[in-house]
């Protein structure tokens, strides 16, 4: 039998529900916000990666998928959305329209990394980004909006993390000084570390190795070396989110896995998936638009780990711990969300004259819109009730010969047990009367 590749994974249809409720609900939550959604492609030119995302991190030195297509041309699968928001941003002079562009995406990522819970080769994000805007405000806002996301979502045991990394005119003192702090430390050093720490001093803060972390415990800070203005850019951040009641830790360790950022970067941390701590991550990039070619252009995002949610909104739903009352309603609202697949109407045809017209009444009752199932096997009544039941249906509505004959379907409510009699002439609209009704 023909399998998934190692680290893809089918999402199947009792999973879909909750994906499709997370998704929308963050989507409502960035139109609400002046967002708009933009579609990008799946793959790129390698070089649109390797040149953003930087050469020396994970991504790009062992993670890429990249193969050359038939004609030589080096293709990459995308590992992350923002070079490529980045580049339709350029491509299609999107600046030129309106200077201020707020941009979301939803769709699959690929990285070739070890397979594990919460950590797959083909995985989901859920990207914003925001162009066009210097002000601290706007960090703090992404931040702010994760916060609400997760809110709504019932999820409260996440940690935000911040950080400052500073800007072109303060980070090359801090690399000078990390650099310097390296070279004491290189007999603690893993080889990755060693071989990228001249040309990016950076990735090294950013390394899991035990020795390694061991060893940089006590590394320089960037927040120790920021000029005035990531200084004050920093405390409006902070004291933005202060006041507006988001929660934050501020980590000098965060530097994250990619070289494009500056000033601010955080990161959503939970407890609930074991080693995958990371639920989204983001921050600025004010001289990553220029260096893909564009105008310089001021740029902030954040992307979502879907896969990694969606495990722990299904942990919370699944969960039977003590809860109040706002985390019952969470419950209770995905739970509704995760059971709207089921039938409104079950229509038990028996005998051949009624499976045609159960045919015909289930299709014109689903384009009316009201979900309808019913069964062409010519199973017994016994048998197709408990069908009914399996699918959660709401009524059945029976319709065997006889009934037919008589001209009184039997429609019945599975909950109450409380039945209603249709006749044969128009049953869509008396359907739909009764449902409306009750
Ligand atoms: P990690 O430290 O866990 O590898 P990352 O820093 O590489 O995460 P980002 O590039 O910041 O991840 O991507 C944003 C989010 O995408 C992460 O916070 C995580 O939730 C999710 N993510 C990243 N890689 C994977 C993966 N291989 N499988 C599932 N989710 C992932
Ligand atoms: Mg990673």
């Amino acid at each position: 039998m023909i399998q998934t590749i190692r680290g893809f994974r089918d999402i199947l249809p009792e999973d879909t529900p909750l994906w499709q409720a997370i998704e929308s609900c963050a989507s409502k939550l960035f139109e609400n916000f002046g967002f708009k959604e933009i579609r990008i492609p799946i793959m790129e030119k390698t070089e649109l990666f390797a040149r953003s995302i930087g050469e020396t991190t994970d991504i790009v030195e062992k993670e890429m998928y990249t193969f050359p297509d038939r004609k030589g041309d080096k293709l990459t699968l995308r590992p992350e959305a923002t070079a490529s928001v980045v580049r339709a941003f350029i491509q299609h002079s999107m600046g030129a329209s309106d200077s201020v562009q707020k941009l979301y995406t939803i769709g699959p990522m690929f990285r070739r990394e070890r397979p594990q819970k919460g950590r797959y080769r083909q995985f989901y994000q859920i990207n914003a980004e925001v162009f066009g805007i210097a002000s601290p405000y706007i960090d703090a806002q992404l931040i702010l909006i994760l916060n609400e996301l997760f809110k709504r979502l019932g999820l409260s045991e996440l940690e935000a993390h911040i950080n400052s990394l500073g800007c072109k005119e303060c980070r090359p003192n801090f690399q000078k000084e990390l650099l310097t702090f390296l070279q004491d430390k290189k007999e603690q050093l893993c080889e990755n570390c060693l071989r990228r720490m001249d040309k990016n001093p950076l990735r090294t803060l950013d390394c899991k190795v035990p020795d390694c972390r061991e060893a940089l415990k006590d590394a320089p800070s960037t927040l120790n070396h920021l000029c005035s203005g990531c200084q004050d850019h920093f405390e409006t951040v902070k004291s933005v989110l202060t006041e507006q009641g988001v929660d934050f830790i501020v980590d000098k360790t965060l530097v994250r896995g990619l070289d494009y950022y500056s000033k601010t970067t955080f990161e959503i941390l939970t407890t609930a998936l074991g080693a995958q701590s990371a639920v989204a991550g983001g921050g600025r990039y004010d001289a990553l638009i220029k260096e893909l070619g564009g105008d310089e252009t001021y740029g902030i995002g954040f992307a979502i780990g879907l896969d990694r949610l969606a495990e722990i909104v299904a942990q919370m739903i699944n969960s039977n711990a003590q809860e109040d009352a706002k985390a019952q309603t969470s419950k209770a609202h995905f739970l509704e969300l995760m059971h709207s697949n089921s039938p409104d109407i079950f229509i038990i045809p028996l005998g051949d004259k009624a499976i045609r017209l159960a045919y015909m009444w289930t299709s014109a009752l689903n384009i009316a819109g009201i979900k309808t199932e019913t069964d062409y096997s010519g199973r017994s009544l016994k048998s197709l009730m408990k069908r009914a039941d399996k699918l959660n249906a709401q009524y059945v509505l029976i319709a065997g010969d006889k009934e037919i004959e008589d001209n009184a379907l039997v429609l019945r409510n599975m909950g109450t047990k409380e039945q209603y009699f249709v006749t044969t002439d128009n049953p869509v609209e008396q359907v739909e009367t009764l449902l409306n009704r009750v």
